[in-house]
């Protein structure tokens, strides 16, 4: 470790000691930023290679006075980063105009080597419900100009464009969804996980992977180095801030908890799963404290004002293990219902209960992995890594929707790699679908990830036949758009013609409403 570079600032510099512990000084996360008055630092750091901003510029979890800016200082991503070993001085700006004449913000950040040169800045001070500018610069290198913006004030908020977005395996094509994603011009962009595949290079694949399957810090590091190049990725980034969680594949196919996929992994597991959680941490806009250890907490809620709360779930780290002896499709068993079972864990259920209930919003959106609905398969059959897979969990998270009085939720979702709109039900107690409706289901295809050729048809068959689902296409890639206001969620889904160029076509597939005080979708 090198010298740590504290802003010069005074002001800024007391801040920042008094907000963290001694063994926390070496933390690229800066606290509430201070004036535009912050001058560069007296030492010069390290000699550094040129492109230091190879993985572009982020921002993510908007508040109504703030946002997170992200970058990492790696000029060679694919292999370790390219950096000296050695804390280095950022300076970033926040602007009003795309050409920095109006710099309203400003201050240095330190990017040091325990977190791989990331750089995470939580910028307050900011005008609510605003578009900001934001870069930074080492030296003379210059970062890509990112475009952000503020959420607005409690009790405001009217209109608010989301996209989202899951599962982007690289290997499974380009990604001409994120090359479209910036002329919908979005507010936010919700990733509900999959953001990075963990699996081994495939000669076979469209693009390959960098290296074998990763389970070590610095593969899991330039595994996010591969992802984070794709231009289509980067300026998507760069177009809004993002809200970001993660799904298994950040680990490991179908983890629970600290319970890998195959048991024969079991050991090392908790040093993989916390490899993985630091480097998604390092890589993501978010505003969290960094990884100490196999445990991260990430589920929180994200506030647009008066008009949509979203309450961000993991439902990974704290889950049981799938039941009835698999982590995929099977035949049930008694434990898939049994009573208690959890997937969201203690704390975060709890945590979700006082996050429904003190929402205000006209919107309640759970962002989640892994579907909620009922979807039982042609008989007693259940994908158990689904909530079906934890019928008890699922049960009490209706209950606590009842408790809260939640007029309108809406549940988002990934990890299936086909895009799918229902009713959000539970089961009967001999396993079928309940026609009563709690809210919504929206779950969104995938990026990039491919939906087995061979199994579309039964699928979207054994599916589609649901008579709480009123839509499933598992033939396209892309992401949800939703238009929000106080009457109404209107999604429209987003489909690339293929994977196979990174500038292919994309154009609206179906459209479906959900109207305010209703509950369920309806095709717009
Ligand atoms: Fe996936
Ligand atoms: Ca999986």
């Amino acid at each position: 470790m090198g010298h740590h570079q504290q802003p010069a600032d005074g002001a800024s510099r007391r801040r920042f000691l008094a907000g963290a512990g001694g063994a926390l000084l070496a933390l690229p996360l800066v606290g509430a930023a201070g004036p535009a008055s912050a001058t560069r630092p007296g030492r010069a750091g390290p000699r550094l290679p040129g492109g230091l901003f190879s993985l572009g510029v982020a921002s993510g979890d908007p508040i109504p006075g703030g946002v997170v800016l992200w970058t990492r200082l790696a000029p060679d991503p694919l292999a370790g980063g390219g950096m000296p070993p050695a804390d280095v001085p950022v300076r970033w700006e926040v602007a009003d105009d795309e050409d920095f004449r109006r710099v309203v913000r400003a201050g240095w950040a330190t990017a040091s080597p325990g977190f791989a040169h990331s750089v995470h800045v939580d910028v307050r001070h900011l005008r609510p419900d605003a578009r900001y500018f934001y870069r930074f610069r080492v030296g003379d290198q210059v970062s890509p100009v990112g475009r952000t913006r503020t959420a607005p004030a409690p009790g405001r908020g009217d209109r608010l464009r989301f996209l989202f977005a899951s599962c982007q395996n690289w290997q499974d094509g380009f990604w001409p969804a994120w090359a479209f994603a910036p002329q919908d011009d979005p507010d936010l962009v919700v990733h509900l996980g999959d953001y990075i595949y963990e699996g081994g290079a495939n000669a076979a694949a469209v693009r390959q992977h960098n290296s074998a399957e990763i389970t070590t810090l610095d593969a899991y590091r330039n595994r996010y180095g591969l992802y984070k190049g794709d231009p289509a990725l980067q300026a998507i980034h760069a177009a809004c801030p993002w809200v970001v969680t993660w799904d298994d594949h950040e680990v490991e196919n179908n983890y629970a908890g600290l319970i890998p996929q195959v048991p024969a992994e079991a050991p090392g597991f908790a040093a993989r799963r916390a490899a993985a959680y630091q480097a998604w941490w390092e890589h993501q806009p978010v505003r969290l404290p960094p990884p100490t250890g196999p445990d991260l907490r990430i589920y929180r809620a994200v506030n647009w004002g008066r008009l949509a709360r979203f309450h961000v779930l993991d439902t990974r780290q704290y889950r049981g293990d799938q039941a009835c002896g698999t982590n995929d499709i099977g035949p049930t068993c008694g434990e898939r219902t049994a009573a208690g079972r959890t997937l969201l864990g203690a704390e975060q259920e709890a945590w979700l209960g006082r996050s429904l209930r003190k929402s205000g919003a006209t919107w309640d959106v759970l962002a989640n992995q892994i579907v909620m609905t009922a979807m039982p398969f042609g008989g007693p059959i259940f994908n158990m890594d689904q909530w079906d897979g934890y019928a008890d969990a699922r049960a009490r998270f209706f209950d606590q929707l009842t408790a809260a009085g939640t007029g309108n939720p809406v549940v988002i979702t990934g990890d299936i790699h086909a895009a799918g709109v229902g009713d959000l039900v539970g089961e009967n107690s001999d396993g079928t679908p309940s026609t009563e409706v709690r809210g919504t289901e929206l779950v969104g295809t995938s990026i990039s990830s491919g939906f087995p050729s061979d199994l579309v048809d039964v699928a979207e068959q054994l599916i589609g036949a649901l008579p709480h689902v009123r839509w499933v296409d598992a033939r396209h890639r892309g992401y949800v758009r939703c238009d929000v206001d106080r009457d109404r969620l209107l999604a429209s889904y987003q489909q690339a013609q293929s994977v196979l160029q990174p500038d292919a076509p994309v154009t609206t597939g179906r459209t479906w409403a959900v109207e305010a005080g209703v509950l369920g979708p309806q095709e717009a």
